[in-house]
């Protein structure tokens, strides 16, 4: 086991007094920073910072950082909540390390696309049947997660094929917003 012990905090964040969300932070004894880029090749949406050795995730709307010493979560419902979450963590930490053997670490640091590359790569007629006034908002919009590819019925015709397949990457290594 990577992660055999920790100490915890759980606190309501000092910027917000009287707030019902709770933050945790795990203070570990063992550097994990070995771990980051194989969390980085399995989290979806994770944003990998190699020089600051930093991993942040976005799960539930909850804000979670990885650091070589620490593990820490923000924005949670209440204070058992906030436990249960870091041990969950801890342990996803402890199992993507045994894992190692068959997974490709990732040095990538994913970035938000700009949205006119991903107006570029969408039919341009305007057509509407995604429910936006033209093709360049719904870019907009999917490269800020609040539509998704589906959205767009022309995209499946045979003639956008290698669009379409562009835009998957694009959009499968999007961060994640909460
Ligand atoms: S459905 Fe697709 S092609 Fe039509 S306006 Fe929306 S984004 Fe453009």
């Amino acid at each position: 086991m990577f992660i055999e012990t920790y100490d915890l905090d759980v606190f309501t964040p000092p910027c917000e007094p009287g707030a019902e969300r709770y933050s945790a932070i795990a203070r570990l004894t063992v550097d994990i920073t070995a771990v980051l880029p194989y969390l980085n090749a399995t989290l979806r949406g994770a944003i990998y910072h190699q020089a600051a050795n930093a991993l942040t995730w976005k799960k539930s709307g909850h804000n979670i950082a990885f650091h070589a010493f620490e593990i820490a979560t923000s924005n949670v419902v209440d204070r058992d909540a906030a436990i249960k979450e870091l041990d969950g963590l801890v342990q996803l930490v402890n199992r993507t390390w045994e894992r190692r053997q068959e997974l490709t670490p990732s040095y990538q640091k994913r970035q938000r696309p700009a949205p006119m590359a991903v107006y570029q790569l969408l039919p341009k007629t305007n057509c509407k049947l995604c429910g936006e006034e033209t093709c360049y908002i719904f870019a907009l919009k999917l490269s800020v997660s609040q539509r998704q590819l589906a959205d767009c019925p022309p995209l499946l015709e045979p003639e956008y094929i290698d669009k379409r397949r562009r835009l998957e990457e694009i959009v499968i290594n999007m961060p994640a917003i909460g």
